[in-house]
């Protein structure tokens, strides 16, 4: 018997995700919020979570998680929305629903999941390589429209990892070419202050994504993506019945009826992240891109990204090597934008190591 025969070419030429061990380390590499909640909020959300029934199933549909969370963002009730544990896995569930033949779209370099999920689902997957600004090709996402035509199309706005946001008129000009589905990913909207959302009505193909993780909620596992309610429904048919465990439907409710201290900490980071920016800046030897979101993304001059970043692991904080992508320049990394003190202490190994 040959198990590996059971599995899909495309699964066995794949490598598993890989997160880097981070035990002792200052973690500037996965755009956390490192604020703790206020010693009441903790307190108050402890309480709470002690009237959870773990031995009983979730609310399948999470009604009251629903209701909060149209409230705390805006979404009006003739909109649908769909939950996903992350919306790594609303990603997965858009793609799951598509036809065989499907092929899905992304500028090139994005988030990485994009690709990664429809290779996992044998979708062929097509990067478009962003200009050199990190702005949209728009003559070749046109072009590549036309000619693959796309059944799913993501843009992450702002786009990882390059931080910015892209033009709301490319955006525009793509939801209008396009005959599938758009998905606009807006994981990192809190430090970015723009927004699709308001505009799902205009768009039968406009899906917008949004995630608590980037906000300060990374370890519940809550995203959600809006949409006109015929799209929706489809996608709820293709999710789980309980992917939105007990303790998360407590705690994002808890978290949203508390929005303004998550808003207030996402403000203080995008502070944060102008005196960093400043401060990168200065260094010689680097390349500093602009920032919508909670990172920033340099490039080295005539250093090695790999020896900057060993170093800076040596020295205890871990940050992010970028590697060979297309449409990157060479020899990048990316920071996720910490507290004062992580920054500090960044800023102040990596002067030293450069
Ligand atoms: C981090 C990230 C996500 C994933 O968010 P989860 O909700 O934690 O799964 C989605 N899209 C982009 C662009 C991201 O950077």
């Amino acid at each position: 018997m040959n198990l590996q025969n059971l599995i899909r070419p495309e699964i066995q030429k794949m490598t598993a995700y890989q997160v880097p061990e981070s035990t002792g380390l200052v973690k500037l590499d996965a755009m956390e919020n490192p604020f703790a909640w206020p010693d009441e909020m903790k307190a108050e959300w402890l309480e709470l979570l002690s009237t959870a029934e773990p031995n009983r199933y979730p609310d399948p549909s999470a009604k009251e998680l629903v209701t909060s969370l149209r409230e705390c963002f805006g979404v009006s009730a003739e909109l649908g929305v769909v939950l996903g544990n992350g919306s790594d896995e609303l990603i997965q569930l858009i793609l799951m629903a598509m036809n065989h033949d499907a092929c899905v779209m992304a500028p090139t370099p994005s988030f990485v999941m994009y690709q990664h999920i429809a290779n996992s689902l044998g979708l062929p997957f097509i990067g478009i390589p962003l200009s050199k600004d990190f702005s949209l090709d728009m003559p070749a996402m046109l072009a590549a429209i036309k000619k693959d035509d796309p059944a799913v199309i993501f843009l992450a706005y702002p786009n990882n990892p390059t931080a910015n946001l892209f033009s709301d008129d490319d955006l525009l000009a793509i939801l209008d070419a396009s005959n599938g589905i758009v998905v606009i990913d807006e994981a990192y909207q809190p430090f970015a202050h723009k927004t699709f959302l308001n505009r799902v009505r205009d768009f039968e193909q406009l899906l917008v994504m949004r995630t608590v993780s980037k906000l300060g909620l990374a370890g519940l596992r809550l995203g959600f993506v809006v949409g006109h309610k015929n799209l929706t429904g489809q996608l709820e048919k293709v999710r789980l019945p309980y992917n939105i465990n007990v303790f998360t439907q407590l705690t994002a409710r808890f978290a949203f009826k508390h929005i303004d201290v998550l808003d207030s900490q996402a403000a203080i980071i995008c502070e944060q992240r102008e005196r960093l920016l400043e401060s990168l800046s200065s260094f010689d030897g680097l390349n500093v891109f602009p920032s919508e979101a909670n990172f920033i993304l340099f490039s080295l001059r005539s250093d090695s990204a790999e020896r900057v970043f060993d170093a800076l692991k040596q020295a205890g904080v871990l940050i992010k090597k970028m590697g060979k992508v297309q449409g990157l320049p060479a020899e990048c990394l990316r920071v996720t934008v910490g507290s004062d003190s992580e920054n500090k202490l960044f800023l102040e190994k990596i002067h030293s190591i450069l």
